[in-house]
C-alpha cells in the first residue's frame, strides 16, 4: 500500500493527513494504517491534534461493529444476523409503520459527520423512497443558529465566507463563544499569527479558556447574555463615532432598526445584564471600532441558545455597522464544529432544505431537484420536524413511530437526554447505522455496522466552504458495508431499484447536478479537481470557474445585493435561575474527546487524557457548598441529575458551573440541558440552564 492523502474523521477543520501502511507484523485486529503528516495541505500544514494523531485506532476491530445485530423481541438482547436479515427487518419496520400510521411516521435522523454523498443520498432516500417530510440531523444541534442568521443577513450561509488564512491578516478578531485552542488546536496558529502581525484578539466567554488566556481582552459575560453584549458594543460604535456611514448607505438595509435596538443597550444597562464592566465594554469597542479591518467569529457558546439566531445577527450587525463585511480581510464567520457540519447542511438531510442549499418550499427548487431525481415535484414532501421536535415526539401519536438513525448518537448529544432516551425506547422500530455500538445503537431493533473514513472515499466541506476528498486507504473489514450500500439495499427492498448508486463518485456527480444553479453550487467540482487543487471552494458553477474563496466582495446574496440589519434586543434565557436552581450551567468540549464520544472514548490515549466528566466550580462557590477538589457532586436541573467530580478553578465565574458533554451514564451533561428551541433555527438552548450543585450524602 502506498501512502494515501486524506483528512481527519473528526472536526470541521478537516485537517489533511497522510495514511501509511502499519508496520508489520501486526495483530490482525490492529489498525491497518498509521497517521502521518501532510504538510502540503493548506489548512493545517501538517499539524494535528491528539484526536487526529490517534484516528487510526478507531479502525481497529476491537473498537467497532463488524456484523449486523438484530433484536428478536422488545427487552431481548441483540444478536448477530446476516445482512439480508438485517436489511429485510429495517425495510419491513419502515414499511409497516408507514402503512399503519402514514408516510410521515417513518423518520430519518442523519449526522454532520456523514460525507456529502451520504447526506445527499440519505435525503433522497427519505423524500423519494419513504416520502416522509421527517428527516433532520444532529447538525441542528451544532451551527443552525449561525446558518439561519447568515441566510437572514447575507442571503447565503457558508460558515466562513473567507479562508482561515484571512484571520491572520485582519486587524481585530472578536471571538464569541469559541475555544479553538481546545476544540481545533491546529487552527490556533491563525490567531497566533494575527497577534504577531499586530492584530488584536478579543475573546467573549464566561470561562477563562486556553483561547481566552491568549486574548488582548477577555470579556466574561453571564451565559445567555451575548445578545445584550453585542447590542452594547453597537451602542458604543454609534456613540463613539466608529460607524462606516458610507458602507451602511451603499451596501446594507435596515440600519435604523438596529440603531434603535442598540440605543436601548447603554453601557451601564449592559454591565448590569452581562456582568461585563463598562470599562471593558469601552475597551472592546475601541479595539474593534478603530481597526481598519476586523472579524467577528462565533461558535456554539454564542449560538446554542433559544435566541441564538438573534444573537448571531447582532454580532453580524456589529460588522455591518463598522464596514467590516463584504470586504477583503473582514467579515462575520462561524467556526462550524462537526467534520462535515458545512456540507452536511447543504445537500438535503435538513428538514427544510433540498440539495444545493435549496429551499424545500421554493417551487423552482423542487422542480429542479425532482427533475434530477426523475420524480414528480408534487410527490416531494414539504418541510418536516426539526431534530429535537422529532426526538421529543418519537413514539407518540403524530410523531415518528419508526426511525432510521445514521451517524448520530442522540442519547448522549441531545438536550434533555433522559427524556429523549425514553422517547427512543417508545418507538415501534429503531434502526441505527454506526461504526461502533453507541448508546443509541444499544437501544435499536437493528444495528447496521458502517464503513468509516479511511475505508471509503467521499467528500466533505470544511468550515471554510472548501470541498475536500477523504480517500479510502484500506478495505472495510468483512461484515461491514458502506452507508451508500445500505441505502441502496433498503431502497431496493422498498421498491426503488434505480437512483441509488453505491460508488461515491457516481453519487457526487448526481449531487453536482442537483446542486447546479443553487446557492451551494458544486457543478464545477469533481474528484480529480479536488485532488489537484487541495480542495475547491463553493460556489463553483462550472469546470472553468476557479471556485469562490471569498464571498460577498461585490454584493451580498440577497435579492437587492444588500446585507440586512436586525432589530432584536436582549431577552432573558428560557430558564433563569431561582431559589431551587440558583446557578447557571454551561456545557462544552475538551480537546481529547469529540462530540458524544462514541469514537474517542474507545481510544486508549484519548481516554487517558480525558477519562470522564467533571464539574468546574469557582473556589468561592466550592467553599460555600463545602465541596473539595475531586469530590463527586450532584448537579440537578429541572430535567434530572448528573454526577461528576468537582474541578475547582478560578477560570469559571462564581455564578456558573461548566460540564463537558462527551459522556453517557451518570455524568451525562445533557441530562440537565434545556431543550427550549430558537424559534427560527430550532436550536436547543444547550449553553445555559438553571441548576443547583450539592454534596452527596456522606461526601
Ligand atoms: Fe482532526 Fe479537528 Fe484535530 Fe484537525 S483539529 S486533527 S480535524 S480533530
Amino acid at each position: 500500500m502506498t501512502p494515501t492523502d486524506t483528512h481527519c474523521p473528526y472536526c470541521a477543520l478537516q485537517c489533511g493527513m497522510r495514511l501509511h501502511p502499519a508496520a508489520a507484523p501486526r495483530d490482525p485486529g490492529a489498525p491497518p494504517v498509521e497517521v502521518g503528516e501532510r504538510p502540503d495541505f493548506p489548512v493545517n500544514h501538517g499539524a494535528l491534534c491528539g484526536k487526529g494523531r490517534t484516528a487510526a485506532a478507531v479502525l481497529s476491530r476491537a473498537a467497532r461493529l463488524t456484523a449486523p445485530l438484530v433484536r428478536d423481541r422488545a427487552g431481548g438482547s441483540l444478536r448477530e444476523a446476516s445482512w439480508d436479515e438485517a436489511l429485510d427487518r429495517v425495510a419491513d419496520g419502515l414499511r409497516r409503520t408507514a402503512a399503519r400510521h402514514g408516510a410521515a411516521a417513518a423518520g430519518v435522523f442523519g449526522g454532520g459527520g456523514l460525507t456529502n454523498e451520504k447526506a445527499y443520498l440519505l435525503g433522497k432516500f427519505a423524500r423519494v423512497v419513504l416520502r416522509t417530510p421527517n428527516i433532520d440531523y444532529n447538525g441542528r444541534f451544532c451551527m443552525s443558529s449561525a446558518a439561519a442568521a447568515h441566510r437572514a443577513a447575507f442571503g447565503l450561509d457558508r460558515g466562513l465566507p473567507f479562508p482561515l488564512e484571512d484571520v491572520a491578516g485582519t486587524g481585530c478578531v472578536l471571538l464569541a463563544g469559541a475555544n479553538p485552542a481546545e476544540t481545533m488546536p491546529p487552527a490556533l496558529r491563525y490567531f497566533t499569527r494575527l497577534r504577531e502581525n499586530g492584530g488584536r484578539l478579543i475573546v467573549v466567554d464566561p470561562r477563562r479558556t486556553r483561547t481566552a488566556a491568549q486574548a488582548d481582552l477577555h470579556l466574561r459575560p453571564l451565559p445567555g447574555t451575548d445578545l445584550a453584549l453585542a447590542r452594547g458594543l453597537l451602542h458604543l460604535m454609534i456613540t463613539e463615532g466608529y460607524l462606516d456611514e458610507e458602507f451602511i448607505a451603499a451596501r446594507t438595509t435596515g440600519f435604523a432598526g438596529a440603531r434603535a435596538a442598540a440605543m436601548a443597550h447603554w453601557p451601564e444597562r449592559v454591565e448590569q445584564i452581562t456582568g461585563v464592566p463598562v470599562t471593558q465594554l469601552h475597551a472592546a469597542a475601541r479595539l474593534f471600532g478603530a481597526a481598519a479591518t476586523g472579524m467577528v467569529l462565533t461558535a456554539r457558546g454564542s449560538e446554542q441558545h433559544s435566541k441564538g439566531t438573534d444573537t448571531v445577527r447582532a454580532w453580524i450587525d456589529l460588522c455591518l455597522a463598522t464596514g467590516k463585511a463584504g470586504r477583503p480581510g473582514s467579515g462575520y464567520g462561524c467556526l462550524t464544529g462537526q467534520g462535515n457540519g458545512q456540507g452536511g447542511r447543504e445537500h438535503g438531510q435538513k428538514a427544510d432544505q433540498l440539495p444545493g442549499y435549496r429551499s424545500l418550499t421554493d417551487p423552482a427548487a423542487r422542480a429542479h431537484v425532482a427533475g434530477v431525481w426523475g420524480v414528480d415535484p408534487a410527490t416531494l414532501p414539504g418541510p418536516g420536524l426539526s431534530a429535537y421536535e422529532m426526538l421529543d415526539t418519537a413514539g407518540t401519536p403524530g410523531g415518528v413511530r419508526a426511525l432510521l438513525v445514521m451517524g448520530s448518537n442522540p442519547v448522549v448529544s441531545a438536550p434533555r437526554a433522559a427524556h429523549v432516551t425514553r422517547r427512543l425506547r417508545a418507538l415501534d422500530f429503531l434502526a441505527v447505522g454506526d461504526v461502533v455500538l453507541s448508546e443509541t445503537a444499544e437501544l435499536a431493533d437493528v444495528v447496521l455496522p458502517a464503513a468509516q473514513w479511511a475505508e471509503e472515499t467521499g467528500t466533505t466541506t470544511n468550515l471554510e466552504g472548501r470541498v475536500i476528498l477523504r480517500q479510502a486507504a484500506v478495505e472495510p473489514p468483512p461484515g461491514v458495508r458502506t452507508d451508500l450500500q445500505v441505502l441502496a439495499g433498503l431502497a431496493a427492498r422498498l421498491g426503488t431499484t434505480d437512483g441509488f448508486p453505491t460508488a461515491p463518485e457516481a453519487v457526487f456527480d448526481e449531487l453536482r447536478r442537483a446542486s447546479a444553479g443553487g446557492p451551494a453550487d458544486y457543478a464545477g467540482i469533481d474528484y480529480a479537481r479536488i485532488r489537484a487543487e487541495a480542495g475547491v471552494f463553493w460556489p463553483c458553477p462550472g469546470p472553468d470557474h476557479p471556485g469562490t474563496p471569498r464571498l460577498f466582495l461585490d454584493r451580498f446574496a440577497t435579492p437587492d445585493g444588500r446585507a440586512r440589519f436586525s432589530t432584536a434586543g436582549h431577552r432573558p434565557e428560557a430558564e433563569p435561575p431561582d431559589a431551587r436552581h440558583p446557578l447557571h450551567l454551561t456545557t462544552g468540549r475538551v480537546t481529547a474527546q469529540y462530540q458524544s464520544g462514541a469514537q474517542t472514548r474507545r481510544v486508549t490515549e484519548l481516554n487517558a487524557a480525558a477519562p470522564g466528566p467533571f464539574v468546574e466550580l469557582h473556589p468561592h462557590l466550592a467553599e460555600r457548598l463545602g465541596i473539595t477538589e475531586g469530590e463527586v457532586v450532584a448537579v440537578t436541573s429541572r430535567r434530572g441529575r448528573a454526577l461528576a467530580p468537582a474541578r475547582i478553578t478560578t477560570t469559571i465565574r462564581p455564578d456558573t458551573v461548566f460540564m463537558p458533554f462527551h459522556w453517557a451514564g451518570d455524568g451525562r451533561a445533557n441530562t440537565l440541558t434545556n431543550p427550549a428551541l430558537d424559534p427560527v433555527s430550532k436550536m436547543p438552548e444547550f449553553k445555559v440552564c438553571a441548576v443547583r450543585v450539592e454534596k452527596l450524602p456522606g461526601g
